[in-house]
């Protein structure tokens, strides 16, 4: 069976590929020949990740399956949350977005925050939805040079140091994307698809 992953990202295809039973073939976007952006426009974690799972089933006919993932920090309400990517404006890098959160927690002493990471699974048209995540507490600064994003502040609950200086295969043994890639192969192997 083939089945799409709505990503042009190699990294977390090839992480996918290496979890799902042989008999499932991955396909990026570009292996099916689709070259545009995919919009992202939705107000949730849940609704991004069926907006880009629902256009590849309806615009190429292929089984399909999405993610998206959001930084959720509470003393800010749960931002940036669905805006993660583009917290400190459209052109941001991921530099600005840290020195942003570090500047809007100074002083604060809450700096409780979750990763979560939300998959939408079509089906042969049937929606399924999967949900990883990974508490920890925002640090007062940045610390590691590995992984990306947020990584540099957020150290996991249970562990003293941040994402960002652990080792590829640490992190990804206790991340929220894991976790959801998990529940995703084991709904895989259940339902034999
Ligand atoms: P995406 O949905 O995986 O593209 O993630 C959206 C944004 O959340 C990214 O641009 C990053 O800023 C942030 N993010 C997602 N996953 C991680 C992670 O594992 N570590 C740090 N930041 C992340």
């Amino acid at each position: 069976m083939k089945l799409v992953f709505a990503t042009n990202n190699l990294n977390k295809l090839s992480e996918i590929q290496s979890l799902v039973p042989k008999e499932i073939e991955i396909l990026s976007l570009k292996d099916i020949d689709c070259n545009e952006e995919l919009a992202e426009t939705a107000a949730t974690l849940e609704g991004n990740a069926l907006q880009k799972a629902s256009y590849v089933f309806e615009n190429y006919g292929y089984n399909c399956f999405a993610d998206d993932t959001g930084l959720e920090i509470d003393a800010l309400n749960g931002a940036p949350g669905v805006h993660s990517a583009r917290y400190a404006g459209e052109e941001c890098r991921a530099e600005d977005n840290i020195n942003l959160v570090l500047q809007k927690l100074k002083g604060q002493s809450n700096r409780i925050a979750e990763f979560r990471t939300v998959i939408a699974l079509i089906i042969d048209g049937k929606e399924t939805f999967f949900e990883g995540n990974c508490k920890g507490d925002i640090t007062e600064f940045r610390s590691g040079l590995e992984g990306f994003g947020y990584d540099p502040i957020f150290l996991p609950n249970g562990f003293d140091k941040t994402f960002a200086e652990m080792k590829q295969n640490e992190k990804g043994a206790i991340s929220h994307r894991a976790k959801a890639v998990e529940k995703l192969v084991e709904f895989l192997y259940y339902h034999q698809i």
